[in-house]
């Protein structure tokens, strides 16, 4: 099949990449000039496992190719695909105007017939205004062409996105055509091949689920913040408390990972969307607005465990920072805990020695003209001259460490580790004062 993506980001250059291996000929078309000019020399712009090596393969097989063109972006593809950003408004909804310039640039330069699929995250009633706008372009120039609008949200996750796309739980399309449906199925045909993944449903429903599944992950994070946040005061320990109900089946262990919030590009702003969704239609969503505000005030406790570490007085300190991404085998920093705790501590006037293993070049783009932040190139090296060491991503080289060492390298002995990575004992035992999350040691 001959398949056209818009945007070139997480999601387009993934679903790009991956439906090319697959077989199909693909074209990836951003209106970023710099981004495809990296992707077109084999540069890949992202830090994505395993993506690099599957672009480059596809595009030696000419499989893939890239362009900024929208009329040859338009002519290539029979199925195109919407995967542009959703960022917030304002007001906290989802922004559609990427998604609906795309919309009319297809009905500006379309001649065929074409199937558009919302593959970004987009409000329910998105297809609608999609349709809306291929219409009023296609009416613009007096032409009369057919075309289909459906919906195929995305789950999935950055740092496992090619293991996701190609081995994902399911695939969800929202139509009520069947030469859609056909056409969406042989799209899909290889990755639908040991059981059936693909479900089929109603456009509106097929939106929703995108939003249900990423509040319904967000709200388990921020319940098992708030429970750690109880554990903390209470004396109990949350790591024990975690094990103790993720073994009840109807509970299980995933993301019931207390932290210090969660980031990203997605849970914040889709959960941020919904709860404007509901609120545009006269309903107020309460554990939607809970779920969202128990995570901003997660995203604070570094911070404010820091600052009681040191009395609040931490102007003019050196703060070793491990981890900048919002999570671990991703550069992405949109939304990071890392950024709440720079930001808080920049602005009482703390310096910030950090390392990431994959986000050094992120966080250098987003904050490198600061004076007060230094990246250094080893994790160990933050350490040097630093008064405390605060852990905001589990990368997994983080796991193990020399307390000893870092307790002799510190000038005051203190680590904030914000996803209890450690040993507590351990760590104590070394003379380091460890403060983590939820684990009965209420500071
Ligand atoms: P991104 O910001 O990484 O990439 C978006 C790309 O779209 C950019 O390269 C931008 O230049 C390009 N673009 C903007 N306008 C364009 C246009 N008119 N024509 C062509 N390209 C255009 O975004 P992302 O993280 O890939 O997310 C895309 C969508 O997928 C969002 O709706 C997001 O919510 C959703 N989603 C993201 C993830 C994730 O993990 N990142 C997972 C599932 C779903």
């Amino acid at each position: 099949m001959r398949i056209t993506v818009f945007g070139t980001g997480y999601v387009g250059l993934v679903t790009g990449t991956c439906l090319a291996d697959a077989g199909h000929e693909v074209m990836c078309m951003d209106i970023d000039g710099e981004k495809v000019a990296r992707l077109k020399r084999g540069e890949i712009p992202i830090y994505e496992p395993g993506l690099e090596a599957l672009v480059t393969e596809n595009v030696a097989q000419e499989r893939l190719r890239f362009t900024t063109d929208p009329a040859e972006a338009v002519a290539f593809g029979t199925l195109q695909f919407i995967a542009v950003g959703t960022p917030p408004d304002e007001d906290g909804s989802a922004d559609l105007q990427y998604v609906l310039a795309v919309a009319k640039t297809i009905g500006e330069h379309m001649e065929d017939y074409r199937v558009v699929i919302d593959k970004s995250t987009v409000p329910v009633g998105t297809a609608d205004r999609v349709q809306a706008a291929i219409a009023e372009s296609l009416s613009k120039r007096g032409a009369d062409i057919a075309f289909d609008v459906c919906s195929n949200p995305e789950f999935l996750k950055e740092g496992a996105a090619i293991e996701d796309f190609t081995h994902g739980a399911r695939i969800v399309v929202g139509t009520d055509s069947r030469r859609v449906e056909s056409l969406m199925r042989e799209c899909y045909a290889p990755y639908n091949r040991r059981a059936e993944k693909l479900m089929f449903m109603d456009v509106r429903s097929a939106e929703l689920t995108k939003y249900a599944a990423n509040a319904m992950l967000a709200t388990k994070i921020s319940f098992m913040n708030e429970i750690a946040n109880l554990a903390e005061r209470l004396g109990a320990d949350i790591e024990q408390v975690r094990r103790g109900i993720g073994s009840d089946p109807r509970i299980g262990y995933h993301f019931i990972y207390p932290g210090c919030g969660y980031g990203g590009s997605c849970f914040p702003k889709d959960v941020q969307a919904l709860a404007r969704t509901a609120s545009q239609i006269g309903y107020e969503a309460q554990l939607l607005n809970a779920v969202e505000s128990v995570n901003d005030r997660q995203k604070t406790t570094l911070f404010t465990k820091l600052n009681q570490a040191f009395d609040g007085d931490l102007k003019g300190k050196t703060v070793a920072v491990w981890g900048l991404a919002f999570k671990p085998n991703t550069d992405d920093m949109r939304e990071a805990p890392s950024r709440a705790l720079m930001e808080a501590l920049w602005e009482v006037g703390a310096r910030v020695r950090a390392y990431d293993p994959e986000a050094m070049e992120e966080c250098a783009r987003l904050y490198g003209e600061r004076q007060d932040l230094e990246l250094v190139d080893a994790r160990d090296d933050t350490l040097e001259g630093a008064d405390a060491l605060v852990i905001c991503t589990e990368w997994k080289s983080f796991r193990t460490a020399d307390f000893k060492q870092i307790a002799t390298t510190l000038k005051t002995p203190v680590i904030v580790d914000g996803r209890n990575l450690f040993d507590p004992a351990m760590v104590r035992e070394a003379g380091l004062l460890y403060f983590a999350v939820g684990r009965g040691d209420s500071l």
